[in-house]
C-alpha cells in the first residue's frame, strides 16, 4: 500500500502535522564539521555539562534487577520527590521527562475543538501536544522584553478553554514569571500549567501554592540542574484529583528503574548537583557579561542555563552554521516572533572560551 492509501485512515488533523524540531545530536554530524565528534560542544539543549552525579554511575552499574518492571503506582519514587518539592506524595506524579507529563496534562484536559492559551514566544512542545490532539492553539504574544501579558490572556480566555500554559523560567528567553502576575492567572480558575523546567537555576517557583489553588499544576525536571536528560525523569505537582486522573491515564510502567535509580541518588548527593548548578550559574552570569560587549549581539538578562541574544549584525542561521563547523552547536530562531536570534546553553568556563574565541574568529 504506498502512502496514498495510508492517508486517508489516518486521523485529518495530522496529515499536514510537520512535528517538533529537537536540537542536533553530535553523532549526525561525524564527518561533516571541522572537528571530532568527541570535541563539538554542546551549546545547544541546555543540558548540564558537567553530567549526573557521579553516585547515579555507580548505583546503575551495581543494579542487578533491570529485568523487573518498575512499581507502576511510582510509590517510593513520588515519595522521594515529594520530599524535595516540600508537598505529600499524593501531590506527586513523575514521567519519562517532564515532556511527557505536559503530553499527560494536554491528553486529560484537551479534545477536539477545545482551546490552549500559550504565552509566545515558548516552549513548543505546548504547541506540538495541543495540535496533537485536535485542541487550537490559542497565542498570546508576550512584550518586547518577553513579559507575560497577563490582562490579553485573561481577555482571551473563553468558554473553549481549557488549559495556560506558563513557562518560567521561559524557553527560549530566560526570563521568570512574577509569581502575581502567575497567581492573577490562576485566579480565573482555569487549569495552568507552570513549567519550573529550569527552577534550579532561577530558585523561584509555584510550588508552595498548589495547596491553595487546585487548578495550579507545576512541572519540574531533572534533565537540567541534575544532568539527567539522557534517563528521562520529570515530576509535576498537582491537586491530589488531578494526580488520581493522571494516574488512571498515564502508560504503565511510565518511569524506568534506571530513572527511579538517579533520582534516589541524585537527591542523595544534593550538595555536588546544587555545586554545580551554581558554577553553571556562575558561568551564565560571566558568558552575559562577555557576549554584552559584542556589539552585534544583544544578550537577554536569563534565570535560566541559556541566554537568547538577537543577532544584529548578518545572518543567525548562518551564524549558527558557521560555529557549528568550529563544532560548537548552538539554537538559533528565525520566524515571525523570534527574529534572527540564537539560545546559548551556558557550559563550563572553557566552553565560554571556546565560544568567544569561535565568535571573534568569525567577526573577522
Ligand atoms: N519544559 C521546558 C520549558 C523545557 O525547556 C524543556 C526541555 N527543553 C522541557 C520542559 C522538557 O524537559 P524534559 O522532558 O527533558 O524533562
Amino acid at each position: 500500500m504506498d502512502s496514498e492509501g495510508m492517508e486517508k485512515f489516518i486521523r485529518g488533523h495530522l496529515a499536514g502535522f510537520t512535528g517538533y524540531s529537537a536540537s542536533t545530536s553530535p553523532d549526525v554530524l561525524a564527518g561533516r564539521v571541522d572537528v571530532p565528534v568527541e570535541s563539538i560542544i554542546k551549546m545547544n539543549a541546555n543540558e548540564n555539562p558537567y553530567g549526573c552525579s557521579p553516585r547515579v554511575l555507580q548505583a546503575l552499574a551495581d543494579n542487578p534487577h533491570f529485568h523487573i518492571y518498575p512499581d507502576d503506582g511510582q510509590q517510593e519514587l513520588r515519595k522521594l520527590l515529594a520530599g524535595y518539592a516540600g508537598v505529600a506524595a499524593d501531590r506527586i506524579v513523575a514521567g519519562h521527562g517532564s515532556n511527557t507529563l505536559i503530553d499527560l496534562i494536554v491528553r486529560l484536559f484537551v479534545g477536539p475543538g477545545d482551546e490552549v492559551v500559550n504565552c509566545v514566544p515558548t516552549f513548543d512542545i505546548y504547541r506540538f501536544s495541543t495540535e496533537i490532539c485536535g485542541g487550537t492553539l490559542v497565542n498570546v504574544n508576550r512584550d518586547e522584553q518577553f513579559a507575560v501579558d497577563v490582562k490579553t490572556v485573561k481577555n482571551i480566555i473563553s468558554r473553549k478553554t481549557r488549559l495556560i500554559f506558563l513557562a518560567t523560567p521561559n524557553n527560549p528567553t530566560g526570563n521568570v514569571i512574577p509569581r502575581q502576575d502567575i497567581l492573577e492567572i490562576v485566579d480565573t480558575g482555569l487549569p495552568v500549567v507552570v513549567d519550573e523546567a529550569y527552577y534550579e537555576f532561577s530558585g523561584e517557583t509555584a510550588v508552595p501554592d498548589v495547596s491553595q489553588h487546585s487548578n495550579l499544576m507545576v512541572l519540574r525536571s531533572f534533565s537540567k540542574w541534575a544532568g539527567l536528560a539522557g534517563l528521562r525523569i520529570g515530576y509535576g505537582v498537582f491537586h491530589p484529583w488531578i494526580v488520581g486522573k493522571l494516574m488512571a491515564i498515564k502508560i504503565p510502567h511510565n518511569v524506568s528503574v534506571a530513572a527511579e535509580i538517579a533520582v534516589r541518588e541524585s537527591l542523595a548527593d544534593l550538595d555536588y548537583l546544587q555545586g554545580k548548578v551554581r558554577a553553571i550559574i556562575a558561568e551564565r552570569e560571566r558568558l552575559f557579561a562577555k557576549l554584552e560587549k559584542i556589539e552585534w549581539l544583544k544578550p537577554y538578562p536569563s534565570q535560566a542555563n541559556f541566554i537568547f541574544c538577537n543577532v544584529l549584525k548578518g545572518n543567525a542561521a548562518e551564524l549558527h552554521q558557521k560555529l557549528q563547523q568550529k563544532g560548537i552547536l548552538v539554537r538559533y530562531f528565525d520566524n515571525p516572533l523570534l527574529r534572527n536570534s540564537i539560545r546559548i546553553t551556558a557550559g563550563k568556563p572553557e566552553h565560554t572560551g571556546a565560544l568567544l574565541k569561535a565568535l571573534r574568529e568569525i567577526d573577522d
